[in-house]
């Protein structure tokens, strides 16, 4: 059984690469009679010139579809909101193609704990051929690692650049991709607000990555800082962690810090344990979405974990010190920078309408104006921006997807067919409330529209109990939930992992 279900799953994707093969030698024609791409002189001959002046004879790609063919539905980003939509998106009905600098989704809210051992990095990674498996099966479905780096509307392509990750693999190549429908869900990007020294010296929080740097450097700081006639001074530095940032993540990964310090630290480094400290730094409130009651809670539970919080501005960021706009004058060993997040450079190249904040507007389809994920039916622009938090993203990726599908069905999957097609009732966004852990088993869960409505709220064991198993319930595949479970188990019984691999 095994085998003839694996029989009829390889057979169209070989045939097609077998295709493909054959086809490469004779490109008479623009574009060949079977592949779906087309190589730099079949673009050449088609079109010497993009409408922009950009000589497309320099790209490689996917050339539109054709009859006959399932339309393509181009997704940019592989984050909450790209996946949900693929996950929903009817591959009976389209071939879908993902490009994206990661071949993973990131379970967001978990990766806090793994910067610190409470979870591995696998348990928060979700490879996107498991939300999708007609990416590696369907011969017309895809997933490019590769940056979309332009987006000619008029043409209905995108340009994409590989990304060699550093190594030299492969040289940086470009191509584009001809879409029918496309979905750009590319997310934010960490802001710094313009000041000097944060890229250079501070590591952000928002992938697997940051995190296995993070976990790195704080398990260096805690090696080196025990090493013989180092004086007082520089022991300290180099185990002063500072996160600056009291947004939920900032807050979070503080309480993650200062679990670790207060189990961990004490018992495997004792020689340390009274030299180590968090600071968290922030220019307002922390936790300004939350209402006072529960903030008041958070910084007196992290107050008691040992978390220090200092109110200022950061003006310069030095590779061992950063300066306040008071003068002050911090030591760090290790500096998280979380301060929210703003627009890519992507999305500010857009030629599209934009926000003061510089997130795309929605134009013709009333959907809430968050930045991120930007929908594009032929001549008709419906754009949804996503931005935070999780809720809106997954939401409006499912949403999109069911209205891509429905859209299909009216025969309207081909680029420029869907103009007549009704688009249905709007996409409106009903916040359902937040939830935010502070460390040492407590948490905060406000389950309000608002932080002025009435409605449950509340702190304490309960609370860090319900975020848990929410979260745990959400994890994408049964492989990572159970990844999960078994890393808060094993961390429970024998403490954090902290060998420096
Ligand atoms: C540590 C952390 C904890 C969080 N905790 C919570 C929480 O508890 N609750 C909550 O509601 N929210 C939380 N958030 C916020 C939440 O993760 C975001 O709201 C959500 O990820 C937004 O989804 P998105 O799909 O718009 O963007 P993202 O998830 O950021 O995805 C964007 C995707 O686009 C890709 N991309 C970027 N540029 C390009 C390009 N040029 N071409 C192609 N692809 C590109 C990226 O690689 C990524 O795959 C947290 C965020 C972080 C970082």
């Amino acid at each position: 059984m095994f085998l003839i279900r694996n029989l009829t799953r390889v057979s169209p994707t070989t045939s097609s690469i077998v295709t493909r093969f054959r086809n490469s030698g004779s490109s008479s024609s623009p574009y060949t009679l079977a592949s779906r791409f087309c190589t730099a002189q079949e673009t050449q001959i088609q079109s010497p010139a993009s409408s922009n002046g950009v000589d497309r004879s320099q790209y490689e790609g996917l050339r539109p579809t054709r009859e006959g063919e399932k339309p393509r539905v181009v997704v940019l980003g592989s984050g909450w909101a790209g996946c949900r939509l693929m996950k929903g998106i009817d591959t009976s009905l389209y071939d879908v193609v993902c490009v994206s600098p990661r071949n993973h989704m990131v379970f967001t809210p978990l990766l806090a704990s793994t910067c610190v051992g409470t979870l591995e990095f696998r348990s928060v990674a979700e490879p996107i051929t498991s939300i999708q498996p007609a990416i590696s099966r369907e011969p017309g479905s895809y997933f490019f690692l590769a940056n979309c780096s332009r987006l000619d509307a008029d043409a209905h392509e995108v340009h994409c650049e590989t990304l060699p990750d550093g190594l030299d693999t492969l040289k940086p190549r470009k191509f584009k991709i001809a879409y029918d429908k496309l979905v750009v869900a590319s997310g934010a990007e960490a802001s710094t607000f313009g000041i000097h020294g944060v890229m250079e010296n501070a590591i952000f929080l928002r992938e697997v990555h940051h995190a296995q740097e993070i976990r790195r450097k704080l398990l260096l700081n805690l090696m080196l800082s025990d090493t013989p006639c180092l004086p007082k001074e520089e022991k300290q530095r180099l185990l002063h962690c500072v996160v600056v940032g009291g947004g939920p993540t900032g807050v979070e990964f503080s309480g993650e810090l200062s679990d670790f310090i207060k189990k961990d630290v004490r018992q495997r480094y004792s020689h340390v344990k009274d030299d180590i400290h968090v600071t968290l730094i922030e220019a307002r409130d922390i936790l300004s979405s939350f209402d006072d009651r529960l903030r008041r809670y958070a910084i007196k539970q992290l107050n008691k974990s040992g978390v220090r919080f200092v109110r200022g501005i950061v003006k310069d960021v030095m590779p061992q010190k950063l300066i306040l706009d008071d003068g002050t004058e911090v030591p760090y060993g290790l500096l998280v920078w979380s301060t929210g997040v703003g627009p890519s450079p992507f999305v500010r190249s857009l030629g599209l309408p934009k926000d003061p904040g510089g997130r795309l507007v929605h134009q013709d389809h009333s959907i809430r104006p968050f930045f991120a994920i930007f929908f594009c039916i032929s001549s008709l622009i419906p754009f949804v921006l996503c931005y935070w938090p999780i809720k809106v993203a997954e939401r409006e990726g499912k949403y999109l997807a069911n209205l891509l599908n429905e859209i299909a069905k009216a025969n309207g999957g081909r680029a420029n067919s869907a103009k007549e097609i009704e688009l249905g009732v709007p996409f409106v966004y009903k916040h359902l409330g937040s939830m935010a852990t502070i460390g040492r088993y407590k948490a905060l869960v406000d389950l309000r529209e608002s932080k002025d409505a009435k409605g449950i709220s509340m702190t304490g064991f309960v609370s860090w109990f319900i975020w848990r198993s929410a979260y745990l319930t959400r994890v994408i595949s049964w492989r990572n939930r159970f990844y999960v479970a078994i890393n808060w188990f094993t961390t429970f019984v024998f403490g954090r992992d902290i060998s420096r691999i």
